[in-house]
């Protein structure tokens, strides 16, 4: 009798251990420049009721969510220096505006997550504006100071009050910037300073509804590059750990997504309690080298696997959980032009990206092959639309013109676009969950030159991923009774045990 009642909680306890997380992390997200997306009014300068304007665009290419760069009041073109954490900047439009773009992207089953940049505010912030008055001011805390003699070291971080003759009880005390003298770090040993930060975070998810946050610079919260890092890296993932609680109190879904640029092993340290996820640097560049190779160069497969064994990505610990897959943002050459334009292997990039287990996040236009390279403004090009409305002119087109890449009115039409490659694949991610999230588990089979294959794997299905990274056909045993499933080139073909498979192909087999 003991041993019947035991038998489903044993059962249970051995396939959760398998199990992948639930939830919807394992959508395709969608990174967004509005300035540089769909203009709705004519100015040239993208925004949030173009944006709504295009999201059955984003619903035809198969994206379940978006992550908006940042929408807040701000000086520069960019908005990564906040001066109202309660506003969206009026050249994007209104908070109305914002609501409705939640609203219409949540009919879609789309989520919405918006940057926030929590490190540091423009120094045209009030707080930071108040904090000039001097010692006395109950702001001054808010931001990190110190005596100029008694800075010892990285001194260029530090920087000079500027001359205001309107300010009183100055000092001559410098001020805390890791990013340059306009962006003044936030005190974070300060409460109020967490306090108010919390506050704006619950104010996005309970009043306003998004779905989560892609957390700036979160690396930086406490002084990094400081000889006291070892000191500081602890701190700062327990203010993340403190963030994640408290927006989890309001919002149990909440996404949290990081950005932390660097290594696997930092990384995974963020993950252990602060973060849903950080974004892969570590393997954007290992799919980018793989591609540029022709072969497997590093056992991608098997980096991918290890890393997320390691982070826990299995476990029931945090459902949210995810590796945040992605080949190129907003703060690097674009893809396409760091594979001097070859199409064939942004096609292969792509696949890769959307075979491998996590959230894959597209950089708006890299479904195109944008091409583009710093300075910023460069690898922030508008969105080439062609025909039909929305196209922004906020700057000149440099590297997108259409003899460069085709805009999506052509790309559409064309069977064997980037954009057509791209849409394929991520229906075909999006109708199959164990493409979603099963996990990766390397194939070691002997397989020909150029050809890299893993397994896709949950407790229901097993499926065969083969990509032909090179520019030859490869004729490769599968075994027998396979049927495929999937496949980006149609002369692709399964006879009996053996797949040839096309030069810069992907195939799935069941
Ligand atoms: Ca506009």
């Amino acid at each position: 009798m003991r041993t019947i009642l035991l038998l489903p909680i044993l059962l249970f306890l051995a396939c959760s251990k398998d199990t992948p997380p639930q939830s919807g992390s394992s959508r395709v997200f969608y990174e967004i420049f509005l300035r540089s997306f769909s203009d709705s009014d004519g100015d040239g300068i993208g925004d949030i009721r173009g944006l709504i304007e295009k999201l059955d665009y984003l619903e035809e290419l198969g994206v379940g969510g978006i992550w908006l760069m940042p929408v807040h009041p701000s000086k520069s073109y960019h908005k990564y220096d906040v001066m109202d954490y309660y506003g969206i900047d009026p050249e994007y439009g209104t908070m109305a505006d914002f609501r409705e773009l939640l609203a219409e992207a949540h009919r879609r089953d789309m989520q919405v997550i918006i940057d926030l940049v929590l490190n540091h505010t423009d120094d045209e912030h009030p707080w930071f504006q108040a904090a000039l008055d001097g010692p006395e001011s109950p702001f001054r805390s808010f931001y990190v100071w110190a005596d100029p003699d008694t800075i010892t070291e990285e001194r260029h971080l530090w920087h000079q009050q500027p001359a205001d003759g309107d300010k009183k009880n100055q000092t001559n005390e410098y001020f805390y910037g890791f990013f340059w003298k306009g962006m003044p770090d936030l005190n974070y040993d300060y409460p109020p300073v967490r306090d108010s930060l919390i506050r704006i975070g619950k104010y996005w998810l309970e009043n306003v509804g998004v779905d989560g946050f892609r957390l700036d610079g979160a690396l930086f919260i406490y002084p990094y590059y400081h000889s006291r890092r070892d000191e500081y890296l602890p701190k700062t993932i327990a203010w993340w750990t403190d963030f994640h609680r408290e927006m989890e109190a309001v919002h149990p879904n909440t996404f949290l997504v990081g950005e932390v640029w660097q290594s696997d092993s930092v990384l995974l340290s963020f993950l252990s309690s602060g973060l849903d996820a950080a974004f892969h640097f570590d393997l954007s560049r290992a799919i980018l080298q793989t591609v540029k190779a022709g072969y497997d160069t590093l056992g991608l497969a098997r980096l991918d696997a290890d890393y997320q064994t390691q982070f826990g990505l299995y476990s029931f610990a945090n459902p949210q959980r995810t590796d945040a897959l992605f080949l190129t943002n907003h703060d690097q050459d674009r893809l396409r032009s760091e594979l001097d334009g070859n199409w064939d292997q942004a096609k292969m990039a792509a696949a890769l990206l959307l075979t491998l287990p996590g959230t894959p996040f597209i950089y708006y236009g890299e479904e195109l092959g944008m091409l583009g390279k710093k300075p910023d403004e460069r690898i922030r090009e508008p969105f080439p639309w062609g025909q039909g409305p929305g196209q922004t002119s906020w700057e000149p087109v440099e590297y997108n013109t259409p003899e460069n890449t085709p805009p999506l009115s052509l790309q559409k039409k064309d069977e064997h676009s980037l954009w057509n490659h791209y849409r394929r694949l991520i229906h075909f991610r999006n109708e199959q969950p164990v493409m979603e999230e099963g996990r990766i588990q390397p194939f070691d089979a002997a397989l020909p030159d150029g050809t890299l294959g893993f397994y896709r794997q949950d407790q229901d299905r097993r499926l065969l991923v083969l990509h032909q990274l090179g520019a030859s056909k490869a004729v490769i045993f599968t075994g027998t009774d396979r049927r495929l499933l999937f496949s980006t080139d149609p002369e692709t073909i399964l006879t009996g045990d053996t797949l040839r498979l096309m030069p810069y192909s992907t195939a799935v087999l069941e």
